[in-house]
C-alpha cells in the first residue's frame, strides 16, 4: 500500500469513527460492565430476542462500514470493493479494533475466511450476486466442514451430494458449525463421487440455510453460550451455479479456505493487551512476587507474540500469499490465551467461577472457559504443530 492510500484510509477511518460509526460503539450494559470491557460476547446472558437484536445491530454496523468504503477495501472495484492491496484490509481492521465496535465474528467468517475462496473459485452468480452482500453484512455465511467423524481428519467427509436435474441433492450431517443458527448461507463440502476416498471426489457448494431439508440444532457450551450448531441435510437441493470450483476439486477449495482462516488470525485476534493490564491492576499493593512476575511475563509474551505475528504476516505477503508459517500465528494466539487464562486462575482462584460479587474476577470466567475451544477451532494445536514440523522444519512424518 502506498503512502497516499495509507493517508486516505487513515482519514476515512477517522471520519467513520467520529461520524456514522459513532452510534455503534458498544455502550456499557449494567449486566455486563466488566464483560463488555473484556469484549466478551457473553451470549449466555442474552435472551433469544436480544441475541437477534445484536445480530441485526452487527449487520447494520457492517452496512455502515461498507457504505463508508471500509468493509472490502481489497475487493474488486467492479463488485463494490475498494481495489486496494490486501494489506489495506489488515490496516483498517487493526485501526477499527482500537475502538469498542461490535464483535464481528459472524461477518468475518463470510468475508475473510470463505469470501476470498468464493471470489477465486465461485461462479459468476456467486461472485456478482452474493459476494458483495456478504461483505455488506446483508448475508451471513457459515463454514460447513466438520462432521462427527471428520474433524482433524477432514478428508473423511461422508456428507453426499448426488446429481439431480439442474443441480445436486445433499444429504448428511455437519457439526461445530459456528454461527449456523444465524447464517443465511453456508459453504459445504460434500462427496460427489460416492465410491471416492479421502481427498478425491469432494466438491464445495454454496448452500441456502433456509432451503427445505436444512435443520439447525444448537449445541450448548460450557461457557453458557451456544455459538455452535449441528446441521442436518435431508435431500437439500443446490443449483449447479452454487458449485464452488470444479466438480470433484473440493479439496483445493478446502485448503484455500483453511489458509484464509489461518491468515485471518492475526494480531487483532491476539487477546488484547488491556486484559493483561486488568490483571496487573488487580494485583494491588500487597501482591506477592510470584504473581507479579507471572503478570510481567504475560506482558513480555504479548509483545514477543505481537512482533512474531507481524513478521510471519509480512513474510507471507512477500511470498505472495499465506503459507504453512501462518499456522504459527494461531499457535501464538492460543498459547498467549492459555497463559493468560492460567495466570487469571492463579490470581482469582474460586472467585473466577463463582459469581461472588467480585465482578472483575468473574468477568474472566467466559474467557477462561473459552480458551480450550480456541485451541481446537481452525485446526487443533497438535495438528498445526504436525504441519509446522513437516512443512516448515522438514521433519519426517511419524
Ligand atoms: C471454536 C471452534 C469453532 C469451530 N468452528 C467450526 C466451523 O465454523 N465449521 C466447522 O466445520 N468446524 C468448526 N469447528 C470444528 C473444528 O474444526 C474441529 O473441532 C477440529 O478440526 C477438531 O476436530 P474434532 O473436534 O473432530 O477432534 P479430533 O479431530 O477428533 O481430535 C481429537 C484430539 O486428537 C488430536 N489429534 C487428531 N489428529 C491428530 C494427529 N494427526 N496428530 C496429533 N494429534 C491429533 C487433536 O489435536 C485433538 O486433541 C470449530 C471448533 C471450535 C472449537
Amino acid at each position: 500500500m502506498n503512502l497516499v492510500d495509507l493517508k486516505q484510509l487513515e482519514e476515512r477511518v477517522r471520519e467513520f469513527v467520529a461520524g456514522p460509526g459513532k452510534s455503534f460503539l458498544v455502550k456499557s450494559d449494567p449486566r455486563l460492565t466488566d464483560r463488555v470491557a473484556m469484549n466478551v460476547v457473553a451470549s449466555s446472558v442474552f435472551s433469544e430476542e436480544e441475541e437477534l437484536e445484536r445480530v441485526e445491530l452487527l449487520r447494520n454496523y457492517q452496512r455502515a462500514l461498507f457504505d463508508a468504503g471500509l468493509a472490502w477495501i481489497s475487493g474488486p472495484l467492479e463488485l463494490g470493493g475498494g481495489g486496494l492491496p490486501k494489506d489495506a484490509d489488515a490496516y483498517v481492521r487493526r485501526e477499527l479494533s482500537c475502538h469498542p465496535f461490535p464483535d464481528n465474528t459472524l461477518v468475518r467468517t463470510g468475508s475473510q475466511v470463505l469470501g476470498p475462496s468464493m471470489l477465486a473459485y465461485g461462479s459468476a452468480e456467486i461472485r456478482q450476486e452474493f459476494l458483495p452482500k456478504v461483505h455488506r453484512g446483508d448475508l451471513l455465511v457459515c463454514q460447513l466442514f466438520s462432521e462427527p467423524d471428520a474433524g482433524s481428519d477432514l478428508a473423511n467427509i461422508k456428507t453426499r451430494a448426488d446429481r439431480a436435474p439442474g443441480g445436486w441433492v445433499i444429504s448428511g450431517q455437519k457439526v461445530w458449525s459456528s454461527g449456523a443458527k444465524f447464517a443465511d448461507f453456508g459453504v459445504c463440502i460434500a462427496r460427489t463421487e460416492p465410491e471416492s476416498k479421502r481427498h478425491s471426489g469432494l466438491s464445495a457448494f454454496f448452500l441456502d440455510m433456509h432451503a427445505p431439508g436444512v435443520e439447525v440444532r444448537i449445541i450448548k457450551q460450557m461457557t453458557g453460550g451456544a455459538e455452535f450448531c449441528e446441521v442436518f441435510f435431508t435431500e437439500v437441493f443446490v443449483p449447479d451455479s452454487f458449485l464452488i470450483g470444479a466438480e470433484g476439486s473440493g479439496w483445493a477449495v478446502v485448503l484455500d479456505i483453511l489458509m484464509n482462516e489461518r491468515s485471518s488470525i492475526g494480531d487483532e485476534l491476539l487477546p488484547p493487551r488491556s486484559y493483561i493490564e486488568r490483571l496487573a491492576k488487580s494485583l494491588g499493593n500487597g501482591s506477592n512476587e510470584f504473581h507479579r512476575s507471572r503478570v510481567a511475563g504475560l506482558f513480555e509474551r504479548y509483545e514477543v507474540g505481537r512482533l512474531l505475528i507481524k513478521r510471519l504476516q509480512s513474510a507471507a505477503e512477500d511470498k505472495g500469499g499465506p503459507g504453512p508459517e501462518l499456522a504459527l500465528t494461531k499457535l501464538v494466539v492460543t498459547n498467549l490465551g492459555q497463559e493468560m487464562s492460567a495466570v487469571a486462575s492463579e490470581l482469582f482462584g474460586p472467585r473466577l467461577v463463582a459469581d461472588s460479587g467480585d465482578a472483575a474476577a468473574y468477568a474472566w470466567s467466559e474467557f477462561v472457559l473459552g480458551i480450550p475451544g480456541m485451541r481446537i477451532g481452525g485446526g487443533t494445536d497438535e495438528v498445526l504443530k504436525n504441519g509446522v514440523a513437516e512443512r516448515i522444519l522438514g521433519l519426517p512424518r511419524s
